[in-house]
């Protein structure tokens, strides 16, 4: 665990990550939404009934929230609003969950900014 966060802290921002690999298709994920600076795709290991990644297809320097810069703003937004959108394609009627884990203390375990979009079912709160 201690090797775990130290490697977190220690991000190379420019080296590849899994999902700039799914942005060029180099290994396979259900893609729901795309459009010119967005990518959404069902995660692997869904925490609940929908589970959505959206990343920037171009990390830019935003490997985690927190190293986020004024011309990263745009994409920001992007990402937001995309969300919304996905959740409504989704049929999340009912509400649903917009999660950002940022660094070791956050359970972030892909260094390349990403959403989760959670729904289906009854979240509770506060999370663990
Ligand atoms: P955590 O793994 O603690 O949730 P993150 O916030 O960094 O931390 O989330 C990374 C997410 O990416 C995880 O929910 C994980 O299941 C998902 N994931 C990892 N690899 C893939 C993949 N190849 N395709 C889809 N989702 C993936």
């Amino acid at each position: 665990e201690a090797a775990a966060k130290a490697a977190a802290l220690n991000v190379d921002a420019g080296a590849p990550t899994i999902f700039d690999k799914i942005v060029k298709r180099e290994i396979p994920a259900t893609v729901v939404y795309e459009n010119v600076k967005v990518l959404a795709f069902r995660d692997i290991n869904p925490q609940a009934p929908v589970h959505v990644v959206l990343i920037p297809k171009e990390r830019d320097g935003l490997t985690q929230l927190s190293k986020a810069s004024e011309r990263n703003k745009d994409v920001l937004g992007e990402l937001l609003f995309a969300a919304k959108v996905v959740a409504e394609q989704e049929g999340l009627v009912e509400g649903f969950r917009v999660v950002i884990n940022d660094g070791p203390q956050g359970c972030q375990s892909v260094y390349h900014l990403h959403l989760h979009l959670l729904g289906g079912r009854q979240l509770k709160w506060p999370p663990g």
